[in-house]
């Protein structure tokens, strides 16, 4: 059987993005998918600053100023991106030239260079890449512990009906006023337009282990609607999200883990996108430096390509992170996110954003220690020395 270059395993925006990229770079490229046609269907965004390059510019659908409410409201000062997630998913499947797709779902990697497939087929390549997101299909370990996740519900109503909750034009990151009424678990509502007057309204758990139900978020993004008098109308498009925020690194031997199966998903926002689709030639280029005489030295390159150390650090942090707000007593997560949002510009985006860079990261986190009681310091810090929680329930 033909060995190819690469095969990448999953057609979600991280691995047609990789595809893409190696296809440009010469390479032999296959993409496995069960259905590599499959419509991408959840809304898409991504700081403004970080929209990559070579985007067109018709992939944004809107571009909205930055907003959130915690105890009180700040500008974040910078603008957020609405993807047109259509033409982004064009944009990427036009760039698929001469990558063979492979309609077929993973079931493992019984050896290095070789994908096993549920209909019994195997196919080969010189490096073979887990894009499959949440599922990562090449990765073995199994993990007894119950996984955290961010869980949401949405709909897409018109902007005038929402105008009570975000003017025309902005984009509100997080508003974690408990207008929804209820004690318990805390939620923030997540709102950005989508373009053509609509915008989606989504009542948001931002990690929970396990997640909180969808039933909840739709209940307590109903109240909060009509507590600011705003009557959804009964066929308004819905949205329903649920994705796991603290897989470990990818360990599948012989496999390099890329997009949310990596994990590039911040567990701080759920965001992995933007990192997915400026890492992708990057990747590309560190594999096409090597192939095709050197499978494993373009596997370690690319391996150090995703994750340099500093971004190991950075994933371990994060980490800490998100154990201490899994333990936070829910009635001071808005007094966390509070100081966190009056954190200098500088400071907020490097934590949000910067996946390599340590020192501006953990200036962030020593600023916002500083600015913090001792009660708070103490839900920051304590994580750090204990286990991951076992559940939240
Ligand atoms: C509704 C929703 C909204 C989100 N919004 C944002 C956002 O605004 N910004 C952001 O940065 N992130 C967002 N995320 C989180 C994350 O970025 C997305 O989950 C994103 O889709 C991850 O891209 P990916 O390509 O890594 O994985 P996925 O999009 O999950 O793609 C994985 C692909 O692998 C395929 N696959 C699965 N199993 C197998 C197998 N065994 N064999 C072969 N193929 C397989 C799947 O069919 C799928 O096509 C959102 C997530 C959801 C669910």
């Amino acid at each position: 059987m033909k060995r190819m270059d690469v095969l990448v395993v999953g057609a979600g925006p991280a691995g047609m993005a990789l595809a893409a990229a190696c296809g440009r770079l010469g390479l032999d490229v296959g993409l496995l998918d069960p259905n590599p046609e499959r419509p991408w269907v959840a809304t898409y965004g991504m700081w403004s600053p970080e929209l990559p390059t070579d985007l067109p510019a018709s992939v944004v659908a809107v571009r909205a100023a930055g907003r959130a409410i915690a105890r009180t409201e700040h500008p974040l000062n910078w603008e957020y991106a609405v993807l047109d997630v259509a033409a982004l998913r064009t944009h990427l499947a036009d760039q698929l030239t001469g990558v063979t797709l492979y309609a077929g779902r993973a079931v493992g990697s019984p050896e290095s260079g070789a994908v096993s497939l549920a209909d019994g087929s195997t196919l080969r390549a010189a490096v073979v890449v887990d894009a499959a997101g949440r599922w990562r299909p090449l990765d073995p370990t199994s993990s007894h512990q119950v996984p955290a996740e961010q869980t949401a519900y949405g709909l897409i109503l018109d902007q005038e009906s929402v105008a009570p909750l975000v003017a025309a034009g902005d984009a509100l990151f997080m508003d974690w006023r408990d207008d929804h009424g209820e004690s318990g678990w805390p939620t923030f509502l997540y709102a950005v337009p989508l373009g053509a007057g609509q915008v989606l309204v989504e009542e948001t758990s931002l990690a929970r282990r396990p997640g909180l139900p969808l039933s909840t978020l739709r209940r307590r993004l109903h109240a909060r609607l009509a507590r600011h008098d705003i009557a959804p109308p009964k066929d308004a498009r819905t949205e329903r999200v649920s994705f796991r925020v603290d897989h470990p690194r990818h360990s599948g031997p012989g496999v390099l883990g890329f997009g949310a199966a990596a994990p590039l998903i911040h567990p701080a926002t759920g965001f992995s996108l933007a990192a997915s689709l400026r890492l992708a030639p990057q990747v590309a280029g560190s594999l096409a430096e090597h192939l095709p005489d050197h499978p494993d030295r373009a596997l370690a390159a690319a391996q150090e390509t995703v994750w340099p150390p500093a971004a190991k650090v950075i994933h371990r942090i994060r980490r800490i992170g998100l154990e201490a707000l899994l333990r936070m007593p829910a009635d001071e997560v808005p007094d966390f996110f509070e100081q966190f949002f009056a954190l200098p510009d500088a400071r907020r985006w490097a934590y949000l954003t910067a996946r390599d860079d340590v020192s501006s990261t953990v200036a962030a986190m020593a600023r916002l220690f500083r600015e913090s009681n001792w009660r708070m310091r103490s839900h920051l810090v304590t994580p750090a020395l204990m286990r991951p929680l076992l559940t939240n329930d």
